[in-house]
């Protein structure tokens, strides 16, 4: 069993709290039932309500920035280089979030989908952040790009630190180690343990720490992650999930066969597709709650397929995260829906 090396008690495991951590978001987020949506679906189904964690307009990157900032602050930079799409909520939440720390930030964005004012480039232009776009498809360009700008910023006496994609780094998943804790307490207090928790995965670092945080502090609850992206995401979380066990000097490690993924992605990452903004129309009408058609819709859609699949038992408790995605929502069409 995955879990069994944690019983054994032979992992002698670093508490997560013995890691800087700055306190940026809003915590607890609020856990509750979804009461139309279960009956429609046989299920109990509650959502974490990560979409508000309290910075601009909420979202699962504050959690991740916890830990990373944290530790930009202890290495002693001052400028925060990140990346993602022109569209990136991490992106936006990040140069928040250094606003709020004193630190310099730089958004390195591929130019790429809607990258004029609007959605989250509205609130980068709010927030004052500087934005500088690469006109390209590859990571790797917008990679040496961040190499070229850390080297030129350090010439002038600065100390860069770099976010990779998403902020999905063992580091920051360790947030969302602590947000299944954080779920499992809310849960206990409600009177029940979630059998099942589905969040999305869109650059693997929420999944990973959610499934790190099963195996250290829910080990009878599973993941799954709804993928949004086309990529062979099982060895991007499992090494995700084995470097942060790393981090807390634990030797137990998984592998990719361990990781729950089912795709929804649709045509393409970013791009709506018809089941996600189905699904994001029915959360809104059943439960007034707001998703967005890149991310936390299509996890919604997928979730609805697993359902019609039989991929649940009858009336489990079933945790669904909603990570937020607010600001991109304002940017995209939902008429231009493909797959
Ligand atoms: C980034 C993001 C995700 C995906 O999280 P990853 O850790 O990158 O997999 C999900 N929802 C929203 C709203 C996001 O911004």
């Amino acid at each position: 069993h995955l879990y069994d090396a944690y019983y054994k008690g032979e992992n002698a495991v670093k508490e997560i709290s013995s890691f800087p951590r700055l306190h940026l978001a809003q915590l607890p987020t609020p856990l509750h039932h979804l009461p139309n949506i279960s009956a429609l679906v046989g299920k109990n189904v509650y959502v974490k309500r990560d979409d508000l964690t309290g910075v601009v307009l909420g979202g699962n990157k504050v959690r991740k920035l916890e830990f990373l900032l944290a530790d930009a602050l202890d290495r002693g930079c001052d400028t925060i280089l990140t990346t993602g799409g022109a569209q990136s909520n991490h992106a936006m939440l990040t140069a928040a979030c250094c606003g709020r720390m004193g630190l310099n930030s730089i958004l390195v964005l591929k130019k790429r989908g809607i990258w004029e004012k609007k959605g989250n480039q509205l609130l980068n232009d709010i927030l004052g952040a500087d934005v500088r776009f690469v006109d390209t498809d590859s990571y790797d360009d917008v990679y040496a790009e961040m190499k070229r700008i850390s080297a030129e910023l350090r010439a002038k006496g600065h100390n860069p630190y770099c976010v990779p994609v998403g902020g999905s780094v063992p580091l920051g998943s360790l947030g969302y180690a602590l947000c299944v804790q954080e779920a499992k307490e809310q849960a206990t207090a409600l009177g029940l343990a979630f059998d099942d928790i589905v969040c999305c995965t869109g650059s693997g670092g929420t999944m990973a720490g959610m499934v790190l945080g099963t195996m250290l502090y829910a080990p009878a609850t599973r993941v799954t992650g709804i993928v949004v992206d086309p990529e062979d995401f099982a060895p991007i979380v499992a090494d995700l999930v084995n470097g942060a066990q790393e981090l807390l000097q634990c030797s137990a490690r998984i592998s990719p066969e361990d990781v729950n993924l089912y795709d929804c992605y649709g045509t393409g990452y970013a791009i709506p597709s018809a089941a996600g903004v189905a699904a994001l129309r029915l959360m809104a009408q059943q439960e007034g709650l707001i998703l967005d058609p890149v991310y936390t819709g299509k996890t919604f859609a997928g979730f609805l397929e697993l359902c019609e699949q039989g991929y649940f038992d009858e009336s489990e408790n079933i945790l669904f995260l909603h990570s937020g995605g607010a600001g991109g929502l304002f940017a995209i069409d939902l008429e231009q829906t493909e797959g």
